[in-house]
């Protein structure tokens, strides 16, 4: 993949080697061409590609807003709600509670509509689990900051 051999080449995370593994450098077992282990496969498309980014930040943060503390909605398992009736009722409470209550996920650093461009600014650490409320609160500050910055420009 030669596009994410020059974004692996400039990224802050990766330490590639040549002839050594994109992610982490260490020489690459017989059969592997790129990741040493799919761990450094995992970790490259945790940090870079957005659908993948972002569930891990979600996991990462427990699916709770690191703002507040409000957690997603659980989806509700059969083992906890026996019974066809209890359980489709559970189901039920829980697609109306994520309309609401869903947690969304925000990049720190905005990412400018590049969601689906592989790049740096899906790292991790740019990322944040926030709730629907707290994100709409920071999308509108981080408007605000951007405001001035169009006169200038
Ligand atoms: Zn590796
Ligand atoms: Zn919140
Ligand atoms: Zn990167």
């Amino acid at each position: 993949m030669p596009k994410s051999a020059a974004l692996l080449a400039a990224c802050a995370l990766a330490r590639p080697a040549p002839g050594g593994c994109a992610w982490c450098g260490t020489a690459l077992p017989a059969r592997r061409r790129t990741w040493c282990t799919d761990t450094c496969a995992t970790a490259f498309w945790n940090n870079h590609w957005w659908t993948q980014a972002r569930a891990a930040a979600k996991r990462r943060d427990r699916y709770r807003c690191t703002r507040c503390g409000e957690r997603a909605p659980v989806r509700p398992t059969r083992k906890r709600h026996p019974g066809e009736r209890a359980y489709r009722d559970a189901m039920r409470a829980w697609r109306a509670a994520r309309k609401t209550g869903r947690v969304e996920v925000n990049h720190r650093v905005p990412c400018r509509g590049k969601h689906r461009t592989l790049g740096c600014e899906h790292h991790l650490d740019n990322l944040e689990t926030l709730c629907a409320a707290c994100h709409r609160v920071e999308t509108a500050a981080d408007a605000r900051a951007r405001t001035p910055a169009r006169g200038a420009a």
